[in-house]
């Protein structure tokens, strides 16, 4: 990542100030001191560990963490840019927190496609208040140990047991929102008895499901999430850390408390569905440091709303059976609201970084409308994105006194145009003027509409940055369809000279000369669903997928652009804004993948 990407984002962070509630819990509990000193031995640890540690250089400790199942998508952008901005603007610092407690569907693929994610966005972990080296990078999977020593402690204080009760039987003693739960007939084993039993579930003596350990709270709470929650189940399999080194796997709402505290997390930020679940965070946290195992002031959790973007799914679920049966080509394809796939299509880290900056934090779930990312990607792009022309649906004009004009048909006449209008230090492109170009299919009418300013017999339009032509008619084959349009050039009225302005045209059209045209692919990816909210009701989201999603055309570009780099990005004059792409882009196959419009005209 770039200082200057960063200076971006950060200036364009300062202006918004959006609404976050956050930051008021922030300053408060700055203010108040946090609860008391929190000492920070430099790595996660318990509370031995962090006992005679220095106090924290980072004022405030936030995480992402992510589970390593899938790839990230424009909703984790949300929670990144939240949980790495607070810790930036506070003093603080995020950890990038693999949470590879569940043994299944984990892969390292998906481990370093967020790391390279998280990065792209211009975010970095490996960054200390105290200056020291190394990382904020750790695995939940290396607290297992620990998490294992805290189910023994809970058991011998009392506070859980090993129910054998069939899953069927524990779902109908739970109770639900209007019964209260019923005690379990194991729930009054000894101590001694629930340690031996657990210890045989971590030794593999019994069958996987055959029982679970759960925390002793009180089966009659109105909040089912305290109804003695499940902490520990038996579960054969290979975990990609920890190989088959255990048998038992720690629950979710088990491990997640601890892996907060063992990494000092003071802001523990997660998204609303969550919120159910934070008197039995605190419950378990609370008991655990009563114990002497985790070290005080304990972590916090705080929650806000999901980010929800119109036109998009972000549930996993959903995306992978998008990529699985074949509606798009894969994970990073330019329709995907995967980072991976946003990233191919064009979108600039500094854009979502804006988008999701300025969309606030509260705490209502919000649907963004998806033309407020385009907008922060035209802003991003539009001072900065080098102006070129192409041509997306070609179709050939012959000037048919060229050699009149310019004294032979070999003659080429050299033009030129800035790169960007606003910013002469990007420079000058240079291509020429021959006897045949290429226009856009669309800039022909044989016979013109209403208000039709463009290319039709009897017609003068200005080439943009070349000449005046006339057009004559037009070649058709002999199906009836046009192959060619016929014009003659109006000497003397190239753009730049004298005499340039003494015709005066009301169209101009985008041209690149034939000898020099350099051949592409162009990829034009529109939203890949009709309705803003995919899947909403009754409906099945693939009923609602675009047909139109992607349309793929072979057309032109200017010269200037004969060997760019992958992910160079450009607007294409009247067209948008266009990338190199980053996959199948090659100089000698070149392809582009429009990103946006030059203005939303989408639903128009
Ligand atoms: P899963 O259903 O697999 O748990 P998930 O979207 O919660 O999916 P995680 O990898 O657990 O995926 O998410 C990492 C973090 O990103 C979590 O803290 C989660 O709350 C946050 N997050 C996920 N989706 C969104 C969203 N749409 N808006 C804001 N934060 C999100
Ligand atoms: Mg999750």
């Amino acid at each position: 990542m770039s200082e200057q990407n960063s200076k971006v984002t950060d200036a364009a962070a300062d202006a918004l100030k959006p609404n976050n509630f956050l930051r008021t819990i922030i300053e408060r509990d700055l203010e108040q001191g946090l609860g008391g000193e929190r000492r920070w031995a430099g790595q996660p640890g318990d509370a031995a560990a962090h006992a005679a540690a220095p106090l924290d250089a980072a004022k405030i400790r936030t995480r992402f963490p992510p589970e390593p199942n899938g790839y990230l998508h424009i909703g984790h952008a949300k929670s990144i840019c939240l949980n790495f901005g607070l810790a930036r603007d506070y003093g603080g610092e995020c950890h990038l927190r693999f949470d590879d407690t569940n043994p299944e569907k984990e892969e390292q693929e998906y481990v370093d496609a967020i790391k390279e994610m998280v990065a792209w966005l211009g975010w970095r972990w490996d960054v200390k208040q105290d200056h020291s080296t190394g990382s904020n990078l750790y695995y939940a999977s290396n607290y297992f140990d620990f998490m294992y020593r805290a189910a023994e402690y809970l058991i011998e204080a009392g506070l859980a047991y090993v129910d054998e009760q069939t899953p069927e039987d524990m779902r109908a003693n739970r109770g639900d929102f209007t019964t209260p739960g019923t005690n379990s007939p194991f729930r009054d084993r000894t101590p001694a008895e629930n340690l031996a039993r657990f210890r045989e579930m971590r030794d593999g003596t019994h069958a996987d499901g055959a029982m679970v350990l759960r925390a002793k709270i009180d089966m009659a709470s109105p909040n089912i999430n305290m109804r003695d929650p499940a902490l520990y189940r038996i579960r054969r399999a290979h975990h990609h850390n920890t190989g088959d080194k255990w048998c038992i796997y720690p629950m979710y709402t088990y491990a997640h408390p601890i892996e907060d505290a063992l990494e000092r997390i003071t802001h523990s930020i997660c998204t609303l569905e969550f919120e159910d679940q934070r008197p039995f965070y605190d419950w378990l946290l609370a008991r655990l440091a009563e114990g002497g195992l985790l070290a005080q002031p304990l972590p916090h959790q705080y929650e806000f709303g999901r980010l929800n973007l119109s036109y998009v799914v972000t549930s996993k679920r959903k995306l992978r059976q998008l990529v699985e049966e074949g509606h798009v080509q894969s994970w990073d394809d330019p329709r995907m609201p995967t980072l991976v796939g946003m990233r191919r299509r064009g979108y600039t880290p500094q854009s979502i970084r804006a988008m999701v900056e300025s969309t606030g934090v509260t705490k209502q779930n919000a649907w963004i409308d998806y033309s407020v990312l385009d907008g922060c990607l035209r802003a991003d792009l539009e001072g900065q994105a080098p102006r070129a022309m192409a041509v997306i649906e070609p179709l050939k004009l012959k000037l048919t006194n060229y050699a009149e004009v310019f004294g032979s048909l070999e003659h080429r006449d050299p033009c030129s145009a800035p790169a960007h209008p606003h910013h002469a230090e990007l420079g000058q492109r240079s291509f020429s003027f021959g006897p045949e170009l290429w226009i856009e299919r669309e800039d022909f009418l044989e016979v013109p509409v209403k208000g039709y300013q463009r290319l039709f017999p009897g017609n003068k339009v200005r080439l943009k940055a070349g000449h005046v032509v006339e057009c004559t008619g037009c070649e058709k084959n002999e199906a009836g369809a046009i192959t060619a349009v016929l014009a003659t050039v109006v000497p003397d009225t190239k753009s730049g000279t004298p005499g340039a302005d003494a015709i005066k045209v009301k169209g101009v059209i985008t041209w690149v000369a034939a000898h020099e045209a350099v051949p592409v692919e162009f990829r034009l990816y529109d939203r890949l669903f009709t309705v803003p909210q995919p899947g909403a009701g009754e409906a099945d989201f693939l009923t609602e997928i675009n047909p139109q999603s992607l349309r793929i055309t072979q057309g032109f570009v200017e010269p200037s652009l004969k060997s760019v780099s992958p992910e160079a990005r450009f607007q294409f004059e009247r067209h948008g804004y266009f990338v190199a792409d980053r996959v199948d882009h090659r100089a000698e196959a070149p392809v582009f993948n429009k990103i946006t419009g030059l203005r939303d005209g989408w639903g128009k």
